[in-house]
């Protein structure tokens, strides 16, 4: 394969690349972003470089290296290689440059360590946080653990709340986390009208953008500023590597650079390679994800054991109208309401043979959840009666899928 750079000149050839690919549709993207000539050589995908050192001609050689310390440049294995640097490039390329000022995308070892390195990267002792109160369990967990431990007060506020998040501002309010939907209740948050009142007041926006990803919502272009993904999910698409990423543009990007390199964050390259391998095929899998989710979601709203359906393409879902008015899809993740308790909606995921039970999400294969929404929030109370059942919708037959429901959800309980 040709050689890599060694030198400032991957920034050019980075720009030329990037005016050759603006116009064209996030399906066409998705195929050509980060496929640098320079790192995949004659081959198709960026190889695997598998290295701790990168060895220089020579010591001044070396010594250049350390003066630079760019981006995209061999230095040290910490620092990546093609092989991450490439993936890292495309994504960034997903959200849009050109019309949303996305600069550069940082890679973590889990979604988590995307999420809880970027707070830490914006915060400082005496600051605010306020986190939407629907959020991933584990980004509470860092609120209530090492945040305040350092100082770092945490309020909670209701995902629906919209522009009205401004009477929560307070003088040291400094960040705002939000996910949406939510991963277990599904909530679509007005994002453009909280990001509009937090840059009047200098607040940092950060999304966990992980059920639409950049390719059903472009999040930077919404206001956000700090785009977070756990690549886990649908952008490695096979339940095989763990992977977390967050885009940003100019402002924050070396203040977020700093930080992961000063915590030493990395990914493996054959972790790198694996997930870009996943996002090439990715608009493809989601959109049979929505398509098998919807059908199966509407299938659901029709059954009488059902009370309600938490899935933002249906006008029972809270914020079903943001959702109409602002994304471009919806993916294969949603829960359902059950008449009766969680004996029974236990009763039913045991009894089903195509889902499998576990955590996680976004891969090939369909999962069943029980999941414990009132557990999980402080700011709002959860109100409904039945059990909640979270369904990821891998890619088998659609009425297979429905078929295995229909069978587990008739079965009596003994
Ligand atoms: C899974 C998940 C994460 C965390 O990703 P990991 O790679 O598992 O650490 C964050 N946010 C949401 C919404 C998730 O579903």
């Amino acid at each position: 394969m040709s050689k890599p750079p060694k030198d400032g000149s991957n920034k050019e050839h980075k720009d030329s690349d990037k005016s050759a690919i603006d116009n064209s549709a996030p399906d066409t993207k998705i195929v050509t972003a980060g496929r640098d000539p320079e790192w995949t050589g004659p081959v198709v995908n960026t190889p695997v470089w598998r290295a701790s050192t990168h060895l220089y001609d020579n010591c001044a050689d070396l010594a250049d290296g350390v003066k630079r310390g760019g981006d995209e440049e061999f230095f040290y294995g910490r620092r990546g290689s093609p092989t991450q640097w490439s993936l890292a490039k495309a994504i960034t390329e997903m959200e849009s440059p050109e019309t949303s000022g996305a600069y550069g995308t940082l890679l973590f070892p889990s979604g988590v360590a995307a999420i809880n390195i970027a707070l830490l990267s914006v915060l400082k002792p005496g600051d605010v946080l306020l986190m939407s109160d629907n959020s991933y369990d584990p980004s509470r967990g860092f609120a209530n653990g090492l945040l305040k431990r350092m100082g770092i007060e945490t309020r909670f506020f209701d995902p629906l709340i919209g522009s009205a998040i401004e009477e929560l501002f307070c003088a040291n309010t400094k960040a705002i986390l939000m996910e949406s939907p939510g991963s277990l209740t599904f909530e679509i948050t007005d994002i453009p009208a909280i990001c509009a009142v937090a840059k009047k007041h200098n607040i940092i926006t950060l999304l966990d953008n992980t059920w639409a990803t950049s390719y059903f919502y472009p999040a930077l272009e919404k206001g956000i500023d700090i785009s977070i993904i756990a690549a886990t999910k649908y952008i490695v698409g096979h339940s095989d590597v763990m992977m977390g990423s967050l885009t940003t543009h100019e402002k924050y990007w070396l203040r977020l650079r700093k930080t992961a390199r000063q915590l030493g964050q990395v990914v493996s390259p054959d972790d790198a390679y694996l997930a870009a391998r996943g996002l090439r095929t990715m608009a493809a899998r989601l959109k049979t994800h929505e398509q098998s989710a919807l059908k199966i979601a509407h299938w659901l709203d029709k059954r009488d054991d059902v009370d309600k359906v938490l899935h933002p393409a249906l006008p029972s879902c809270p914020g079903h109208k943001i959702w109409k008015r602002d994304y471009k899809g919806s993916s294969g993740l949603f829960s359902f309401i059950i008449k009766g308790d969680k004996k029974r909606a236990a009763h039913i995921i045991d009894n089903l043979n195509l889902y499998g039970i576990g955590f996680s999400w976004g891969g090939f294969e369909s999962l069943a959840l029980l999941v414990h929404p009132e557990q999980n929030r402080s700011a709002t109370q959860w109100q409904e009666d039945g059990a909640v059942i979270r369904l990821q919708i891998g890619l088998e037959d659609c009425n297979d899928l429905i078929a295995d429901l229909a069978q587990a959800m008739n079965k009596e309980m003994k």
